[in-house]
């Protein structure tokens, strides 16, 4: 069992998880990227390790708050119109998920894995030397008067799951942020939250243990999956590998994978961006998200990231403007004296419509495993996502109720 090959798609921050707990189990794996390791979401994202996120997206309220955000451009909402008609479907399975009993769900696992994944990723992080990359100054999140019921919402979900909160007045808000301004209301921090100061190096750190402890990669563009008997076989434009068993983990990508197998998993991307004000990251201490505006700010290597929103509009469009300016002007709600901004980027959030991942084996072939689908946590899960897989695969017991996370639920 245990020299079984295994190929892995995806050298995101998924795929290269996988591949390390795959790895310590004496599997041997290969790992396929289009691209070099960690340039998708994985790169771009705010860099919140972020366990107390359990409350998802699929809210009553958040409905009947959508057509509001729509109308505002400093809203956290915004969609591409030529992509409306082609996300209608998954629109309509988000709308069907949007009540109590489906929210609750969610929300319970989530906070299932959410709570396994700093121990998770310190398994990982044992190996490698991370120094400066990761800090330990807690996340905060503030949110001005508008729209309280949510705050009250999401705060007695986390309470009702036991997630460990701090809610913080405007004075302690204040201490802990003193540059700041005082447009804030009220808000919460999680002091045992991290953050990274580089997800890209951070990712490198963890793929370049993998190659050294005898890991394979491979950049080619995976086009299509096939199997010789039960044996899948992927193939790119001019090679074709055989494995015992492969992990799809393609992120926003996974769909044409994952439509190759007859199965009609209905995942789409929620588009989110970032610019960067170079050198102006010792405005702030911890990452902070401004909530009724869904984006936030956080302090890194590349200066002060300016990350968030939400866009519909498909993996093809190019990236909008308007987007760009309204991280800008939000951002400079926040801050006094920030400089002209840099490098704007556009990057896709994996999204399923009831906001759960899809960890496990595909409905139709024993030898695949899907592991996409953690929108905006994807980070943050990482590490445990890719150890439930490696015991997955290795027959182990993860003692964790798993079948939430099973693509058989949109069978
Ligand atoms: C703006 C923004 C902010 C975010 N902030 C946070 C945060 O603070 N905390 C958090 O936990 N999460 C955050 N997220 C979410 C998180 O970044 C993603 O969920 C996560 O990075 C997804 O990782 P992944 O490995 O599944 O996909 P990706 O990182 O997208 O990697 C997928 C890889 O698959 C490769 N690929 C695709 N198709 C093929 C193919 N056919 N053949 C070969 N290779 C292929 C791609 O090249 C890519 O490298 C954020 C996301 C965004 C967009």
């Amino acid at each position: 069992m245990t020299k079984l090959k295994i190929g892995i798609i995806g050298a995101g921050i998924q795929g290269v998880c996988n591949a390390l707990f795959l790895q310590k189990k004496g599997f041997h794996v290969t790992l396929f990227d289009r691209d070099e390791p960690g340039n998708a979401a994985s790169y771009g994202n705010a860099g919140h390790f972020s366990p107390y996120a359990s409350v998802p997206l699929n809210r009553p309220d958040v409905v009947t708050d959508v057509p509001a955000m729509l109308m505002s451009s400093r809203g956290p909402l915004a969609l591409k119109w030529n992509y409306v008609y082609k996300m209608l479907p998954w629109f309509f399975r988000f709308l069907r998920n949007c009540n109590n009993n489906n929210m609750m769900h969610t929300a319970k696992y989530m906070h299932q894995i959410l709570d396994l994944a700093l121990p998770a990723f310190d398994e990982l992080f044992d190996e490698v030397d991370i120094s400066g990359l990761i800090e330990n100054n807690g996340i905060l999140y503030v949110w001005n008067e508008q729209n309280l019921k949510s705050r009250d919402l999401e705060i007695k979900i986390r309470n009702d799951l036991g997630v460990k909160q701090q809610i913080v007045n405007k004075k302690e808000i204040h201490d802990l942020e003193p540059n700041l301004k005082p447009f804030y209301h009220g808000g919460v921090f999680y002091d045992y939250a991290r953050h990274a100061r580089n997800p890209k190096k951070i990712l490198i750190k963890l793929y370049e243990n993998f190659i050294s402890k005898g890991g394979k990669f491979l950049k080619l563009n995976i086009k299509d999956l096939n199997f010789d008997e039960n044996k899948p076989v992927l193939r790119s434009e001019s090679q074709r590998f055989t494995f015992d068993k492969i992990i799809i983990a393609c992120g926003a990508f996974s769909k044409k994978l994952t439509d190759q197998l007859h199965e009609k998993i209905p995942l789409d991307t929620e588009r989110g961006y970032h610019i960067h004000f170079k050198d102006y990251d010792h405005l702030i201490s911890r990452p902070i998200v401004y909530s009724n505006r869904g984006f936030g700010i956080t302090p890194m290597e590349q200066g002060l990231r300016v990350v968030g929103t939400v866009e519909f509009g498909g993996l093809e469009n190019p990236l909008s403007k308007n987007r760009i300016k309204n991280l800008i002007l939000n951002a400079k709600e926040m801050l006094d004296g920030l400089p002209e901004h840099q490098d704007e980027w556009l990057g896709f959030r994996p999204t399923l419509p009831d906001f759960l991942p899809v960890i496990g084996p595909s409905k139709n072939y024993e030898n695949v495993y899907y592991c996409f689908g953690h929108h905006h946590l994807g980070w943050t899960l990482g590490a445990i996502s890719g150890k439930i897989i490696s015991k997955m695969i290795s027959e182990e017991n993860t003692n964790l109720n798993l079948e939430p996370y099973s693509s058989l639920r949109f069978a």
